[in-house]
């Protein structure tokens, strides 16, 4: 199987059509990770891989950047796996990004610290009369009702987003000072803000990104409904599948208007596991031919502890613990993830109980199966957040994974082909 070859000096990096980010909290996943892309290649369906972990996971579970330079790198050559795959420094910006300079080839630039800040009056009136072309009517090819375009609304979204691109633009720069500007795959995220931003507000957002001549191939909004860590999306479905097609239509014309990269596709911060919009996310990618980049956190970090608590014996006892130490410390470990945790404390079990628990009868509590009855959304969220803990048993859990290697592996494989890969990409 050959490849189109990538990072010529010309074209520099292109990123594919199809990309998941698998993040992997221990970095010990990287293979069990690679084997779901290669089960899906050979379905037929070419998918990129691309590792990505945020400095906020890195400080907590003290890792480095080069850590997963160094799996992502082993898993590749292990698996003999021939297709592209790239490191994500995840969620960077100005005040964190250098440690990420030399291991990463693809930087998502946060900046939702920086909206809702106000760039100054100049630069807003600037962006207001240069775009103001697009006041009135605005008809974007394949979204059924015309967009009204003011010069109130312009100015409103310039006061809202412009700071906040400006700043991507800044450590867009930073970035290619220290590669070249064909060594690294850009992503913009502004997906960790309090409002989700419309497509209208999306387009313009674009112009901004294509005034800082920033070449981002991806771009990460916050989408309606809510996206909590670990358990399914809640909201509504119609008006997710609505935005997210506008929202499809809006990048193509933008792509055309502003001469943006032809690749720019959406990314979706998936906070793990939002399966009811895969299918309205299939079936939009498919009806508008578009790309996706599709990122996951936490999920391969549960499906060890799921792997842990299946192999039994120490295994077991270090699911256990990690259950009952999190409880212990509920506050401190939801604390930093509270807008995007929902958890009804008195559904959750008691530390006796879950010492009492087979692996089974864990796993069937944890693994995200709302089929099942046994499945426990409030046991799950807390474990997501939980994964300080099994940081802080050092040597004992990460001597743990690689004990227990074969049962986590299969479980970590199967998650992400079976419930992420074949659901947004392959479908049945
Ligand atoms: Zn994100």
């Amino acid at each position: 199987m050959t490849f189109e070859a990538v990072g010529t000096e010309r074209k520099g990096m292109i990123l594919q059509k199809y990309s998941m980010g698998i993040g992997d909290r221990f970095a010990h996943q990287g293979k069990a990770q690679l084997q779901a892309i290669i089960t899906a290649r050979s379905e037929g369906v070419d998918i990129t891989p691309v590792w990505n972990k945020s400095h906020r996971e890195h400080t907590i579970v003290h890792t480095t950047p080069s850590d997963v330079r160094r799996e992502a790198d082993r898993a590749v050559r292990d698996l003999g796996w021939t297709g592209p795959y790239y490191v994500d420094a995840d969620h960077v910006g100005m005040k964190n990004v250098d440690q990420f300079l030399d291991s990463s080839d693809f930087f998502t630039l946060d900046v939702a610290d920086f909206t809702g800040k106000s760039a100054g009056e100049d630069d807003i009136k600037a962006f207001v009369d240069k775009y103001k072309k697009y006041v009135g009517s605005l008809e974007i090819p394949n979204v059924p009702e015309a967009f009204e375009i003011t010069p109130g609304l312009i100015e409103q979204i310039a006061r809202k987003y412009l700071l906040a691109v400006k700043e991507a633009g800044g450590i867009y720069r930073h970035v290619v000072e220290a590669r070249g500007a064909e060594n690294f795959i850009t992503e913009v995220s502004i997906d960790e803000t309090d409002d989700p931003q419309t497509p209208v507000e999306m387009f313009f957002i674009l112009a901004a990104v294509a005034d800082e001549g920033i070449p981002a191939q991806t771009i990460a909004p916050k989408f309606t409904g809510r996206f909590n860590k670990g358990v399914d999306y809640e909201g509504d479905l119609e008006r997710f599948e609505k935005e997210f097609a506008e929202d499809l239509a809006v990048i193509a014309f933008a792509v055309e208007q502003f001469h943006l990269p032809e690749n720019l596709k959406l990314s979706v911060h998936s906070g793990s596991d939002k399966f009811s919009i895969y299918e309205p996310i299939r079936r939009a990618i498919r009806k508008f031919d578009a790309g996706a980049h599709i990122k996951t956190a936490g999920t391969t970090w549960l499906e060890e502890l799921i792997g842990l608590a299946i192999a039994g014996r120490d295994g077991l006892d270090i699911a256990r613990e990690v259950y009952s130490t999190a409880l212990g410390r509920f506050d401190e470990l939801c604390g930093p993830y509270a807008t995007v945790i929902d958890i009804d404390r008195t559904k959750l079990p008691s530390p006796d109980v879950v010492n009492g628990w087979t692996g089974e009868q864990y796993a069937a509590a944890l693994r995200h199966d709302p089929e099942c009855e046994a499945y426990n959304p409030n046991l799950r969220q807390l474990l997501h957040v939980g994964y300080k803990v099994a940081a802080e048993m050092g040597g004992r859990y990460t001597g743990a994974l690689e004990e227990f290697e074969d049962v986590i592996a299969k479980n970590v494989t199967e998650n992400i082909y079976d419930r992420h890969l074949k659901r947004i990409f392959i479908g049945d």
